[in-house]
């Protein structure tokens, strides 16, 4: 029924498939909230956590050292960074956590953020205008629905000292003009910090055509990695910026008694324990991405997006309700009268995987647009238009 693309025909899908156990069983649309692992990440995972029950997690640790350090590459080369500005965190939220509490913010100070700002980031606004009387200042979205880079660029004053955007929100298809936002933060000279959770594993990124100084990420949703991982990324310049909120001695060393010094690179950001398994997954999963070619990446799951749009909008009673000139692979709908909860559970009856998307995960941006409970139906490569006529043909069935 829709034309496949004969670009997307040379990825191989195929194989892509045949490379993802998880598709065998279920038709997997909540890559917004957990991207299934590829063959070559699940193998990397299951080997660690072995490796600790035979030898000693000590042991596999040393062992595993130079796998470790190519995620920090891995990373590095999926934004355009250098390793030594990679910190390997718990999650996205902490990474982002990691720089906003470090700030050196005063009283008055303004930071400006959208409308598509994440509930955690924006909880941690709230907590430092509480604690410290920093303010917020909320840039508004153009007509499209994507932030208005040019009213952002009104809201700077002396007072403002960090720009805060969310790449990708959580709840809508909207791809936000992070370059352009990282033109005039450039122009002002103001610390940018991106969110990428979204984004990394969905869009080409690179952050020196972006210009953001800061940027986070997640393992488990579109880069398909290990739950429980997060990666950071601090530009060099910017990296006595930031006061890491805690450190221990992976962060820093203790020189004598009474002194102690910050690790020179990104490594001031993390902690002596973490997950090593996961870790080595991430990498994995972040080198498979770069393998695919995040461009060709980016297209198709763009492409599929508008192929699950397209299918659903033409349903009756149901409302699409995704904004943005630049759409991606997270697709949100609600119907008029059968309930977001009732429509996840009869696809999840289907085999078919779908989250739901309620205001208090991105209120700005609902409120605004006054958006009920929605369905969130978010695609990635290794889905199938095939895939999408199941899914169209499920919600057309309940709605009638
Ligand atoms: C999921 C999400 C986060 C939080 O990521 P965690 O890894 O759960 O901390 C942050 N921002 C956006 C836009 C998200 O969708």
């Amino acid at each position: 029924m829709w034309h496949t693309p004969p670009n997307i025909e040379s990825m191989n899908i195929e194989q892509l498939r045949a490379d993802t156990p998880g598709c065998a069983h279920i038709v997997h649309l909540n890559n917004a909230g957990a991207g299934l692992m590829p063959r070559p990440v699940l193998r990397a995972v299951t080997e660690h956590l072995e490796r600790e029950a035979l030898f000693g997690g000590y042991e596999a640790a040393a062992r595993a050292e130079k796998d470790v350090q190519a995620t920090y590459q891995a990373l590095a080369d999926l934004v355009g960074a250098a390793p030594d500005e990679v910190a390997l965190v718990e999650n996205a939220t902490k990474a982002w956590g990691t720089v906003f509490y470090g700030m050196p913010f005063n009283e008055g100070d303004k930071v400006i953020t959208t409308h598509a700002s994440y509930a955690s980031n924006y909880l941690a606004m709230l907590q430092l205008r509480q604690q410290l009387g920093i303010e917020i200042v909320v840039a508004p979205s153009d007509a499209a629905g994507q932030v208005d880079t040019d009213a952002l660029e009104r809201c700077i004053d002396q007072k403002t000292r960090l720009i805060c955007l969310t790449h990708i929100p959580t709840n809508s298809g909207l791809v936000n003009p992070a370059a352009d936002v990282g033109r005039v933060a450039r122009r002002y000279g103001i610390p940018y910090l991106l969110d990428a959770c979204q984004s990394a594993g969905q869009v080409d990124l690179d952050m020196d055509a972006i210009g953001c100084d800061f940027l986070s990420g997640t393992g488990r949703k579109y880069l398909r990695g290990p739950r429980g991982t997060g990666f950071l990324v601090v530009r060099r310049e910017r990296m006595d910026l930031i006061t890491p909120p805690t450190i221990d001695l992976r962060a820093a060393t203790w020189t004598a008694t009474d002194s102690f010094e910050l690790q020179g690179s990104a490594r001031r950001f993390e902690s002596w324990e973490g997950y090593v398994a996961g870790k080595i997954g991430l990498g994995v999963a972040a080198r498979y991405a770069l393998d695919l070619g995040m461009k060709r990446v980016e297209e198709r799951i763009a492409q599929l997006g508008e192929g699950l749009r397209e299918r659903l909008g033409a349903l009756p009673g149901i409302t699409v309700h995704d904004i943005g000139r630049q759409k991606g692979g997270i697709v949100t709908f609600s119907h008029r009268s059968v309930s977001a909860d009732a429509i996840q559970q009869a696809l999840a009856a289907e085999r078919i995987n779908v989250h739901t998307s309620g205001p208090e995960w991105s209120r700005l941006d609902a409120e605004a647009r006054n958006l009920p409970l929605m369905v969130r139906a978010s695609v990635h490569v290794y889905n199938t238009e095939e895939e999408l006529d199941r899914c169209a043909d499920a919600v057309r069935r309940l709605a009638s």
